[in-house]
């Protein structure tokens, strides 16, 4: 119970020009955890006000339980959603504002305490089932919201962007929570956001849009080791993918890639992307990561001509790890290191990449070569 079918389903805002969700097309199945990324503006809070039922799909199906439901109210859809802003009733005490959807439903009396709380110890609020909202903290008004739809047992959970009115570190434990919580109740859920860190630690698969578009859908470690085309390497991971453009030339059977400052050779296993036309082969750009971006001082680290040399711009030390700001050229290429390595301002430094961890998109089109990019 609890998968849900888009069939090529589009939003159509009267008076916009293009479509909010545009040809959505996908399966989530039963207890999957799947995510929406992308930013503001992307489609993903229309298709997750579409699957509610909160708003009309313009063309296309959709399919709860192979049941068609494009045209089925909200309240019949099995399905219970969290929002950013809570939505608790203020006059009502926490305990009434978990039990009103079981209300509604006609539940025993008895039932009813029975659930709320079974739902208020799994939170940790049973100490607060008396009070009103206005007596809560943030992060104590999402436990009761995430409670009330809990306690109603929906198929489906929707959530939008739950977390972002929590600060930093509580934000961080209700993500682990709801993590062990989906675990444990293996619900559906669809959960929105902006933030690519929170899709990452929490989607079992992520969905990422651009412009009402699906990127790409993967599982959180293929979406970062193989993304599928330009945006979605810059969108993942932070600080983003370091991205250079070149050719790739082939000069006496081996490969490089190329541009005014840099000539690297390029491994065999990526040969089979770039086909074997002679001479400059094609214009793309080469995607590194910067844990995959290695720096030095010292000419005896790298193999002889496989260095850029650069100079140091700036560096963000975030604790565990520091980012190096090396500019080459016009271009600044991030890298990180050891935080206890400090390298000055205006330091000059050489800048090699494990050519086993690149990438390379197609320039005009952004896809990535791995996905099939080199065709045409
Ligand atoms: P996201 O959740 O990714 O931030 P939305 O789904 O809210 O994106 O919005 C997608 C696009 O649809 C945006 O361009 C937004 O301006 C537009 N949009 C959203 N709601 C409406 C509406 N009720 N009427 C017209 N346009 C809307």
């Amino acid at each position: 119970m609890g998968s849900i079918t888009f069939s090529h389903v589009y939003k159509h805002y009267k008076g916009e020009q293009r479509p909010a969700v545009n040809d959505f097309h996908l399966s989530i199945e039963e207890g999957e955890f799947l995510v929406l990324v992308g930013p503001s503006g992307c489609g993903k809070s229309t298709t997750l006000r579409m699957l509610a039922g909160l708003e009309e799909i313009t063309e296309g199906e959709l399919y709860i339980d192979d049941k068609f439901v494009n045209y089925l109210s909200p309240k019949d859809r099995d399905i219970a959603m969290v929002f950013q802003n809570y939505a608790l009733y203020p006059n009502l005490s926490v305990y009434e504002n978990i039990a009103l959807g079981l209300k509604l439903r006609k539940t025993a009396k008895h039932d009813i305490e029975l659930k709320v709380n079974r739902v208020a110890k799994i939170l940790e609020i049973s100490h607060l089932l008396d009070r009103k909202p206005s007596q809560l903290s943030g992060g104590q008004k999402q436990r009761v919201a995430l409670g009330r739809a809990i306690a109603r047992e929906p198929q489906v959970f929707l959530m939008d962007e739950p977390l972002s009115n929590l600060d930093a570190k509580l934000r961080a434990q209700t993500r682990a929570e709801l993590i062990k919580l989906q675990s444990d109740l293996k619900r559906t859920t669809v959960y929105v956001t902006h933030d690519q860190v929170e899709a990452m630690t929490m989607g079992t698969r992520i969905v990422v849009m651009k412009d009402g578009v699906i990127q790409q859908v993967a599982p959180p470690r293929q979406l970062y080791d193989e993304p599928a085309n330009l945006f979605v390497a810059g969108f993942i991971g932070s600080p983003q993918m370091n991205f250079l453009e070149g050719s790739i030339v082939r000069q006496n059977g081996v490969y490089y890639f190329l541009n005014k400052r840099i000539k690297f050779r390029i491994p065999e296993k990526y040969y089979g992307q770039f086909n074997a036309k002679p001479g400059t082969l094609r214009n793309c750009v080469l995607g590194v990561r910067p844990e995959h971006v290695q720096l030095g001082p010292d000419k005896d680290e790298f193999p002889e001509d496989e260095y850029v040399r650069g100079v140091v711009e700036m560096t963000e030390v975030t604790g565990a790890d520091s980012y190096v700001y090396v500019k080459i050229g016009e271009k600044t290429v991030i890298g990180r290191t050891e935080p206890e390595i400090d390298y000055e301002k205006e330091e000059k430094l050489l800048v090699s990449f494990n050519m086993n961890k690149i990438h390379f998109f197609d320039e005009q089109s952004g896809v990535s070569l791995a996905a099939g990019g080199d065709e045409g």
